[in-house]
C-alpha cells in the first residue's frame, strides 16, 4: 500500500532530535526555526519529557473516559494555574481542527444559534466546522456546508461592530493568524469583538492552537491586552510538544451536560503526561520569558538587518514578508544553511522554533539570513 500523497515532501530524514536541533539518516545536523510547525513547544526530546512519558507508559497508557483518570484534573490544575484561567474548566481532545470544532459545537448549545462569525485568511483546521470557518475555498469540501460562515475583514473594527448580531452563535479569531501570515489581532479589534459578544450574546472564541502555549511572550497572545477574555480557548500543537492533544478552555457559563462532548482518545494517560510534563518544563525553565527576550533579539536583528517590505509578530512567532517569494530563500536556508523554517503564503518567511531557543541558536539563523538577503535584494 502507498500513502495518500497529500503532502510535499522535503527529501530530509530526520531520525534523531535534541532541543532546537535535529540530525538526518547521514548524520547531518538541522537548526530547526520551525518546531515542526510551531509543536515543538520545549524542545525535541527534553529528557524531563522523555522520562515523564516513558514512566506513564510503564504504568497505564490508555483507558477510556468512562473511569478515573486524575492526571486529566493535575493537567486542568495546572494549565489554569499557568494560563490564568484557574477558575474555568477544560475539555481535552486530541488536535486543534478538533478543539475548535468542539468549541463551535459548545458555543451553538449554549445560545442555541448557527451562524458564525470568521475573517479573512483565517485557518482554523480541517474538520467540518473548523473548516467551514477557513477562509481557503481549495480545502473546503461541498460536504463542508458553509452557508452559516460570514467572513470579515481581520482587523476592522467597523465590520465587527456592523456585523455582529443577534443571531450570531459565535466569533472565531486567531489571536495571531498564523497560516494567514502571522498577522496580529489589534486591541481595538478583539475588544471590539468582545464588547459586541456581550451585547448580542454570542460566544467569543480564541483559537490559540499555533499563537497560544507561550510562543507570544505571553500564556496566550490575547493577554499581551489588560483584562480582555473571551469566552472559549482553544489550543493544541505546542500542548504535548508533538504528542497529539488538543483542549478547549471554557469559561464558567458555560454549563456541562453528560454527552454533550466526548471522544475516545482525549485526555488519555499518556497525552495528559505530555501535557504535564511541558507545562512543568515552561514553568521551571521560564520559557514564556525566553520567548519574549529571545523573540525580541531576533526581531531587533531582522529589523537591523532590514531588506523586508514588513516585520511582523510577537515572541518566537515571527513573520518576514518580502518582496519577491521566499521559496528560493527557504530552500538555501534549509539545504544548504541546514536550517528549518516554515513559509506563509508566496512572500512571508515563517519563524516558530522551540521556546526554549537560546540567542546563540538565533545568531546561527540571522547569519544564514543576512548572508541570503545580501544576495537576494
Ligand atoms: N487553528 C490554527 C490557528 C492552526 O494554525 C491550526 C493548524 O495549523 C489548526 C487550528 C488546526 O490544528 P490541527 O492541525 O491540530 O487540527
Amino acid at each position: 500500500m502507498n500513502l495518500f500523497n497529500v503532502y510535499p515532501i522535503n527529501d530530509i530524514e530526520p531520525v534523531r532530535a535534541q532541543g532546537s536541533w535535529l540530525w538526518d539518516n547521514h548524520g547531518q545536523k538541522y537548526l530547526d526555526m520551525y518546531g515542526g510547525h510551531a509543536v515543538i513547544s520545549v524542545g525535541h526530546c527534553h529528557p524531563h519529557y522523555v522520562q515523564k512519558l516513558t514512566q506513564q507508559l510503564q504504568n497505564i497508557n490508555f483507558y477510556s473516559n468512562s473511569v478515573r483518570i486524575p492526571l486529566q484534573d493535575e493537567l486542568a490544575q495546572k494549565l489554569g494555574e499557568l494560563s490564568g484561567y484557574p477558575d474555568w474548566s477544560l475539555f481535552l481532545c486530541n488536535s486543534g481542527a478538533e478543539a475548535n470544532e468542539n468549541a463551535l459545537k459548545l458555543a451553538s448549545f449554549h445560545n442555541g444559534r448557527s451562524k458564525v462569525v470568521a475573517f479573512t485568511k483565517a485557518f482554523h483546521g480541517r474538520t467540518a466546522g473548523a473548516v467551514a470557518a477557513t477562509d481557503n475555498a481549495a480545502i473546503v469540501a461541498p460536504v463542508n456546508y458553509k452557508n452559516h460562515v460570514t467572513f470579515l475583514p481581520f482587523n476592522d473594527v467597523l465590520a465587527v461592530n456592523e456585523h455582529i448580531t443577534e443571531e450570531v452563535c459565535a466569533v472565531i479569531v486567531e489571536g495571531i493568524q498564523g497560516v494567514g501570515g502571522i498577522q496580529v489581532a489589534s486591541e481595538a479589534f478583539l475588544r471590539a469583538i468582545r464588547q459586541k459578544c456581550d451585547e448580542t450574546g454570542a460566544a467569543f472564541i480564541l483559537d490559540s492552537v499555533q499563537c497560544g502555549y507561550g510562543r507570544s511572550g505571553r500564556f496566550f497572545s490575547h493577554q499581551h491586552y489588560a483584562d480582555l477574555h473571551p469566552d472559549l480557548i482553544t489550543t493544541a500543537k505546542g500542548m504535548g510538544n508533538g504528542f497529539p492533544i488538543g483542549g478547549v478552555l471554557i469559561a464558567p457559563k458555560f454549563a456541562a451536560k453528560h454527552g454533550m462532548l466526548g471522544t475516545t482518545f482525549g485526555g488519555n494517560h499518556l497525552a495528559c503526561a505530555a501535557g504535564l510534563a511541558v507545562l512543568e518544563i515552561m514553568q521551571q525553565e521560564n520559557l514564556v520569558e525566553n520567548a519574549t527576550q529571545v523573540g525580541d533579539y531576533l526581531l531587533r536583528n531582522i529589523a537591523e538587518m532590514g531588506g523586508y517590505r514588513e516585520l511582523r509578530g510577537r515572541g518566537l512567532m515571527i513573520g518576514i514578508e518580502y518582496d519577491f517569494p521566499v521559496d528560493e530563500l527557504r530552500n538555501k536556508l534549509l539545504f544548504e544553511h541546514k536550517i528549518f523554517t516554515g513559509v506563509a503564503g508566496k512572500n512571508t518567511v515563517r519563524l516558530l522554533p522551540s521556546l526554549a531557543l537560546t540567542t546563540a541558536e538565533a545568531d546561527v539563523f540571522l547569519e544564514a539570513l543576512a548572508a541570503e538577503v545580501r544576495v537576494l535584494v
